[in-house]
């Protein structure tokens, strides 16, 4: 089930995730980031900036498995995105058949950034540049590597789910490096989440197992509702998923609860109604405000790209590395090298 175009989020729902060991792959990649930014002052800005894909570049996406039919539905949902973006999404369709590009399990050379799979339960992805992280490797289906699934949207061969347009966007925003707006730290979500259960509430399960209102008419609050099954959840991964960002340097516009990238949650998650979280868009088309962040990201206007390469000389600056330092070995980490090198050949492309 998916739960973001669900009107009406029932119980027994499952929530989009991603799968425990990629997640802790996750944490430990973003630990040492945080490690190296502390240990850098100016720094911030570079590292929570490195998920998203160079501004202008292609990113190619690639199949695993399903049809053509269903890669050209999904290949053309994601019109919108390219619309907005300075950034192409190329699907590598062959002219002669209107064949789309494949990647397979066994590939050791990346084919595509974004590889998809329709395989796997759920809907989730790697976000932005996280897809091509070899260090984000569980060991598993899931990964950076290039035989394993960035991207999956599942069940999508037998049925894709009502609103399905909005899901692809959804989940190739996150592709693109974007969050969930649930968890924008300017959003009123963390607030007027219902974490608790009511006062007393008697744990009451149905016949599936979930939690639901006791005979009283209490209410399981979120930590305890999705501690149940389908989806029993720890409170750690609850607020993994659910918490806002506390990230002060991360790119984050104003809430804005047209977004794709807001869940509709069922009523019971939140405190008010109508909830100031609750989306007031239908989750298909992107928002204003998607495309605005889409634009932020991803500038076309060389004024634009030259505020994000002007941030990223003083990086460099801040770091005490030059240009021509790029290749030496005591340079700070490559990651970080090869993000402030692209910033300032787009600066250079902007031509000034
Ligand atoms: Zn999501």
């Amino acid at each position: 089930m998916d739960p973001y175009n669900d009107d009406d989020l029932t119980l027994g729902s499952i929530l989009e995730s991603l799968p425990d060991p990629v997640v802790a792959a996750l944490e430990v990649r973003d630990e040492w980031r945080r490690q190296l930014a502390e240990s850098t002052a100016g720094l911030e800005f570079i590292v929570s900036d490195l998920a998203r894909w160079p501004v202008g570049s292609v990113v190619r996406v690639a199949f695993l498995d399903g049809d053509t039919a269903l890669h050209a539905d999904v290949a053309a949902a994601t019109a919108q995105i390219a619309d907005v973006t300075n950034l192409a999404l190329d699907f590598g369709v062959d002219p002669a058949t209107g064949a789309h590009r494949r990647w397979r399990e066994n590939e050791t050379v990346l084919q595509a950034e974004i590889r998809v799979s329709f395989d796997m339960p759920g809907y989730w992805s790697l976000v932005g540049t996280d897809s091509t992280d070899p260090t984000i490797d569980p060991g598993g289906p899931i990964g950076g590597g290039p035989g394993q699934r960035s991207l999956n949207l599942g069940g999508y061969k037998t049925n894709k789910p009502q609103g399905w347009e909005g899901t692809v966007r959804h989940e190739f925003l996150h592709a693109l490096a974007f969050q969930h707006e649930h968890q924008n730290m300017r959003g009123p979500c963390s607030n007027d989440f219902r974490w608790d259960s009511d006062p007393g509430y008697v744990p009451t399960t149905n016949a599936n197992g979930a939690f639901v209102p006791d005979a009283q008419g209490r209410r399981p609050g979120i930590y305890t509702y999705l501690a149940g099954p389908p989806n029993q959840w720890s409170k750690a991964k609850v607020d993994h998923n659910l918490r806002t960002v506390e990230d002060p340097s991360a790119v984050a516009g104003p809430f804005d609860p047209a977004s794709v990238m807001l869940y509709r949650f069922a009523p019971f998650f939140y405190k008010s109604s109508p909830s100031p979280c609750a989306p007031t868009g239908q989750g298909v088309d992107l928002s204003d405000g998607d495309k605005r962040g889409l634009q932020l990201l991803y500038p076309a206007a060389a004024e634009q790209v030259d505020a994000l390469a002007a941030q990223a000389m003083q990086g460099l600056e801040l770091m005490g590395v030059g240009a021509e330092g790029v290749d030496g070995p005591a340079g700070p980490a490559p990651a970080h090298v090869e993000r402030l090198v692209e910033l300032m050949a787009a600066h250079a492309a902007s031509g000034r």
